[in-house]
């Protein structure tokens, strides 16, 4: 009897101890049931996975304009960025060689122009590639040209499935400028930078500097035969004939009716 009655106890305790173990495996698991779904049901708020998200959160604007897809690494090239001159050139180590590199379809504000110095808004623009691209490794897809006349490569600078260039556009940091015959995203970057005037996002959001020789007529005079529109002073505005002038009253009205800066006088 005594040995039978030390048995029971036995299995009875064993029993106990088996259940206990089970109730918190079950507790366990439930709880963590709870969790995950948490985790892998949470897109970012435009719909793409979060894990395209960019670790400075710029990502989370939504989206108006749709963007290019990034073609396979396989047919791009990697290089290290080691200086950032201004918003739309860098200098990137390429297969051991630090080349200049100028990004291919924008206009940022020169921090040193010619005639005019700094321009307003260089500075953001310079700090805003520097803090996206500064000691980074990039992909790099070239266009028809892979240099321009200058010897300085000409490229779209992909930083995982975002490409610098558009962005640049979208955020207000430059204004487009096509790059016969480097053409690709052309479409992708023309409704990026309408997307930025009509938000007036960066640049777009500035007082227009009209220029010491705005008149009744406007305050920058672009040519229907170029598509480039200037400062009323600069040279290449005096030689626009009469038969192919057309006004604008600012730079979005400008970029908008599908006018680009002149490289000279930079509007
Ligand atoms: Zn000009």
């Amino acid at each position: 009897m005594q040995y039978n009655g030390n048995m029971r106890t036995t299995i009875h305790c064993t029993t106990s101890i088996t259940m206990l173990i089970m109730l918190m495996v079950t507790i366990l698991l439930a709880l963590s049931g709870c969790m995950m779904p948490a985790q892998s049901n949470n897109p970012a708020p435009d719909g793409r996975p979060s894990q395209s998200s960019l670790p400075d959160g710029t990502d989370n604007v939504p989206e108006a304009t749709s963007r290019p897809t990034r073609p396979d690494p396989s047919s791009l090239q990697t290089a290290r960025v080691v200086d950032i001159t201004d918003g739309d050139t860098i200098r990137v180590r390429l297969q051991d060689k630090v080349e200049k590199l100028r990004l291919i379809g924008v206009n940022s504000p020169e921090l040193s122009h010619p005639t005019r110095g700094e321009e307003p808004y260089a500075q953001a623009a310079r700090e805003y590639t520097r803090q996206k691209l500064s000691n980074q490794t990039v992909l790099l897809e070239f266009d028809v040209q892979q240099n321009d006349q200058y010897g300085r490569l000409l490229a779209y600078v992909w930083q995982d499935e975002e490409m610098l260039n558009m962005t640049l556009l979208k955020e207000g940091y430059a204004q487009m400028v096509t790059f016969p015959p480097n053409l690709k995203y052309v479409d992708f970057f023309r409704s990026a930078q309408r997307e930025a005037i009509q938000t007036e996002r960066g640049l777009w959001g500035l007082k227009d500097d009209l220029g010491s020789s705005a008149s009744s007529k406007g305050a920058f005079l672009g040519s229907t035969s170029s598509n480039k529109y200037h400062f009323p002073e600069c040279d290449w505005a005096q030689r626009i004939a009469p038969s192919k002038q057309v006004w604008f009253q600012s730079r979005s009205e400008a970029a908008l009716t599908g006018y680009e800066p002149c490289g000279t006088c930079s509007p």
